[in-house]
């Protein structure tokens, strides 16, 4: 009886190794040969308006000369940087003349900020950035200039300058009608007294931030030469800074002018690249997809109050991953309802918004699966400097645009930030150490980033909810481009590894065609079709 209940057990245990070798080879993962799957596949980047853009502040990104501010030399050698982790667009916060720090306000429309070089530095960039496939597109404020731009000073004095009663004459001074500039209209919080005259001009943002008023075609004939002058200097495109403000409360005012960027800028740039900031709610800001733009970026995504966030932080059916499906759907379905050309423009964290590291609680593998969320969305998704690293900063504009953290102990290149900016200490590692390390952050979101690269369809398809797959937990799609769909499956779960069958007879997939995890583990799919999904991982099925 011993003698056979061991033999017995022997038996088991054999059994049990050989049904865990078992599911080990059939895996059709990992980096066997003989599944067929590599982890990396090759690169499938197409020279189109579906791009993965940086953005860039300049004043604190790399300094070249040891001034402390950041320029376009240092911007020049870091490309390559930007370029390993798969970048193929950077949108620059305004580089133009200005009397700020964030130089969102234009004393002169054809210039490079002194800090950050010359128009020089400007086309050597593009040509370094045209070598390495990255379409550059440039910020641009045109709601308001700076109150030192040359024709608020005109306007300013000439009306200063009027006799009692004599009232302003756009024959004499044509700057009267670049700005809205009324009777009697001064003493609020966005109208200010122009001198000791009776009228006053609008600053919607700031006094010294005076409102263009873009009704006025020879202002707007002004501004197209503005845009010719830096699409022929190499610029793929622009980001239309404050574009809500234009007609403060006037969507439809709002959308002509967008209407008119787009098609002057398409009529000298056939593939010019454009897009809103709009800041609103979600049916406020599509409804400006019906300007004919290429994109507004999608706010509802972004932030700690975002879509992306509380499916991350919130356990409700309402933030589920099938939740999130749902909502890719009504991203793309909303936005080609206004304009079948469209292209969303998805965003996790910009300079205007608190860093992840915060509302995450420096909660490393969340901050890794938010960011690689955004990846995951079709269109143009947008990364803020830093984020790839895991950056700090909250509260004033200035601790939202720290240095980037380059080293902790070779300080060339790294800029002295915002004067006005807090000690804020970095809680995650920098860029030269987590560039080493394979399951750092920068990794992390290089591997994503990777994955558009690697398949069009992610960026450029239709997006549809599989909804034969019940798991809230996964968020799972398929999208479409052109003959060819791929099934994107996300376990947003932080700690549950997920078991699920994706039937093929629903779905047609060969297999695994990526995967992303955010520490290292691998995603496995056994020869009956089960997915093994770790918390926290993403997975191509094509
Ligand atoms: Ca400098």
């Amino acid at each position: 009886m011993k003698k056979l209940r061991f033999s017995r057990r022997i038996a088991a245990l054999a059994l049990a190794v050989l049904t865990a070798c078992g599911s080990i080879f059939a895996a059709g993962c990992g980096k066997t040969e003989d599944s067929g799957y590599k982890y990396e596949q090759e690169l499938n980047i197409i020279d189109d308006n579906y791009r993965t853009f940086y953005e860039i502040f300049v004043y604190s990104f790399c300094d070249s000369d040891g001034d402390g501010i950041g320029d376009l030399q240092g911007v020049i050698s870091k490309l390559d940087y930007i370029a390993e982790l798969g970048f193929t667009g950077i949108w620059f916060m305004p580089l133009m003349q200005s009397t700020t720090y964030h130089k969102y306000d234009t004393v002169d429309y054809y210039s490079i900020d002194e800090e950050y070089g010359t128009i020089d530095d400007f086309k050597e960039l593009i040509a370094e950035c045209d070598k390495r496939g990255i379409k550059v597109i440039v910020d641009i404020a045109i709601n308001h200039t700076s109150s030192k731009h040359p024709w608020f000073l005109e306007m300013y004095d000439y009306v200063s300058g009027l006799k009692e009663g004599e009232e302003p004459d756009a024959s004499v001074c044509p700057y009267v009608d670049y700005y809205n500039v009324e009777k009697g209209k001064y003493g609020t919080s966005t109208w200010y007294q122009i001198g000791n005259s009776d009228y006053g001009y609008e600053g919607s943002f700031w006094s010294e931030m005076p409102d263009l008023n873009l009704a006025n075609e020879d202002l707007r004939r002004e501004l197209e030469d503005v845009m010719k002058y830096w699409l022929e200097l190499g610029a793929g495109g622009f980001r239309i800074d404050a574009a809500k403000e234009f007609y403060s409360g006037s969507k439809s005012k709002n959308v002509e002018v967008l209407s008119w960027l787009t098609d002057y800028c398409k009529s000298v740039k056939e593939d010019a690249y454009l897009v809103a900031e709009v800041w609103e709610g979600f049916s406020s800001y599509m409804a400006y997809y019906e300007s004919g733009i290429d994109s507004v970026f999608n706010f509802a995504l972004a932030d700690s109050t975002g879509k992306i966030a509380k499916t991350l932080n919130a356990s409700d059916a309402a933030n589920s991953g099938h939740a999130l499906a749902e909502a890719m759907v009504k991203v793309q379905d909303t936005m080609l309802s206004y304009n079948p050309d469209a292209i969303d423009a998805p965003f996790l964290n910009n300079h205007d918004l608190a860093r992840a590291a915060g509302y995450f609680s420096a909660n490393e593998a969340r901050m890794k699966m938010a960011s690689a969320i955004n990846l995951m969305f079709s269109g143009n998704a947008f990364v803020y400097y830093g984020e790839e690293i895991g950056m700090s900063g909250s509260g004033k504009d200035e601790n939202k645009r720290l240095p980037m953290y380059w080293s902790a102990t070779d300080t060339s290149g790294m800029t002295r930030g915002p004067l006005d900016a807090d000690k804020i200490e970095q809680k995650f590692d920098p860029a030269d150490v987590q560039m080493e390390d394979e399951t750092s952050i920068y990794s992390c979101m290089k591997r994503a980033i990777r994955l558009r690269n690697e398949n069009p369809e992610l960026t450029r398809g239709r997006v549809a909810v599989m909804d034969a797959i019940e798991d809230s937990d996964i968020c799972a799609v398929s999208k479409t481009y052109e003959d060819s769909t791929i099934y994107v499956l996300m376990n947003v779960n932080e700690t549950e590894e997920k078991q699920i069958t994706v039937p093929k007879d629903i779905y047609s997939y060969e297999g695994i065609r990526g995967y992303y995890t955010t520490d290292g583990s691998e995603v496995k799919l056994s020869k009956d079709g089960t997915l093994t999904l770790p918390p926290y991982s993403i997975v191509i099925l094509k």
